[in-house]
């Protein structure tokens, strides 16, 4: 009987223990578990919150003068970003500035002689080729300057820049800190682009980026802030919205705000009323 009460006494005891060993095994593996988890979540809050926190306060300090309106608008920017694809935006390129290579023969159309070119900062680690495509189209474009004023554009190549070709507009793509130099004394604050000494000054940051105001259709934005500098290169000056719910004026600030027009990229066909 005492062997038998003792066999019984180590069976329990052998499964009390195996208990506690399972029980032991299953603390430890969610211990780990969890950890792991709240490890990865973390990382994941911390970057994305890294990432959009540096976008909105970026935005916030460019535009801050222009009120909560566009504060609201860099929010929408960011939110409509497919921020996945998106290249990063280097603050600072290396400030050198080199012409890059253009192709493509000049429209049929008559008027006076605009000669440009394209130009862009070294080191900004973004697509050029795809950037003096941009500006060719745009520029020749069926609804661009010269069918909305008395020009004709003549393509320079980067060749004949070299060589000290003359140049009326230089369509320059560069860094934020270097478009504040380019641009001054004209403040852009990192965030604008600029006319200046015959350069339509593309900032990077708005390149990539786009603004609030045309809701994530960033090659329409691009056309816009080309047609918008270069037109300034053509002598025209900053216009108003002529009223809710008409097209924005090429000449309006629309990276900053639409004042009730809809954003609108291309100069023939826009709400101007000064042409
Ligand atoms: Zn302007």
């Amino acid at each position: 009987m005492s062997t038998a009460r003792s066999t019984i006494a180590r069976h329990r005891v052998v499964v009390l223990v195996a208990a506690l060993l399972v029980a032991a095994l299953l603390v430890l593996t969610l211990t780990t578990w969890s950890g792991g988890d709240e490890a990865s979540a973390g990382d994941q809050a911390a970057s994305s919150g890294a990432g959009s926190g540096g976008a909105a306060a970026g935005d916030g300090g460019g535009d801050g003068t222009d009120g909560a309106g566009s504060g609201a608008s860099a929010g929408d920017a960011s939110a409509a970003d497919p921020s996945a694809t998106q290249p990063e935006v280097v603050e600072s390129g290396n400030g050198r500035i080199a012409p890059v290579q253009t192709w493509g023969e000049d429209s049929e159309r008559a008027g006076r002689e605009i000669r440009w070119s394209v130009e862009a900062e070294q080191g900004l680690g973004l697509d050029l080729d795809q950037f003096a495509t941009a500006v060719r189209r745009t520029l020749v474009a069926e609804k661009g300057w010269e069918a909305a004023t008395d020009v004709h554009f003549v393509r320079v190549p980067a060749w004949q820049v070299e060589q000290g070709a003359r140049v009326d507009v230089r369509v320059t793509l560069a860094s934020p800190e270097t478009t504040d130099e380019l641009c001054a004394p004209l403040q852009t604050g990192g965030r604008v682009s600029c006319w200046r000494d015959g350069r339509a000054v593309i900032n990077s940051y708005r390149w990539v980026k786009g603004a609030g105001t045309f809701r994530g259709r960033i090659w329409e934005y691009r056309t816009y802030l080309i047609n918008h500098e270069v037109g300034h290169g053509l002598g025209f000056s900053h216009e108003a919205c002529a009223g809710e719910g008409s097209r924005a004026p090429v000449m309006l600030q629309q990276t900053l705000r639409l004042d009730g027009c809809w954003a609108w990229e291309t100069p023939a066909d826009d709400g101007s009323r000064l042409r």
